[in-house]
């Protein structure tokens, strides 16, 4: 049995979740798969300049949490990068927000769209 975990608040969705080198083909075996959780620690830490304490305020978990997560999604980074893998940003455990909490700031992107879609664990394609 999986051993249960806190969500993890996820504030924007990858708007698109498949990347690598253009040269090269997808086949399974050269890809690593990016979490949305660990995703979302990339795109606050580095794109947003949050500070690990402050990304971890803003997904609800633990500082050292957010840390494992960041470090776990560095190392992916370098992996396609580096052995010009595909990288594939799917699943993970994690909650979108739905951008009414007042926790969340500047690096929610719930805001800038539309409420009221409550995300039911597929992402859709429009
Ligand atoms: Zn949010």
């Amino acid at each position: 049995m999986a051993r249960p975990m806190k969500w993890r608040k996820v504030c924007c969705l990858p708007e698109s979740n498949k990347f690598g080198p253009l040269d090269s083909p997808a086949d399974r075996k050269n890809r690593v798969t990016m979490t949305v959780d660990e995703y979302e620690t990339i795109r606050l830490i580095d794109l947003e300049g949050f500070k690990q304490a402050e990304c971890a305020k803003q997904m609800n978990v633990a500082r050292s949490t957010v840390q494992g997560i960041y470090m776990e999604a560095r190392k992916k980074l370098a992996d396609s990068l580096v052995n010009g893998k595909v990288l594939l940003i799917e699943g993970g455990e994690y909650r979108l927000c739905e951008g009414l909490g007042a926790d969340c700031g500047r690096g929610c992107h719930r805001h800038r769209r539309g409420r009221g879609t409550i995300y039911n664990g597929t992402p859709s394609r429009l």
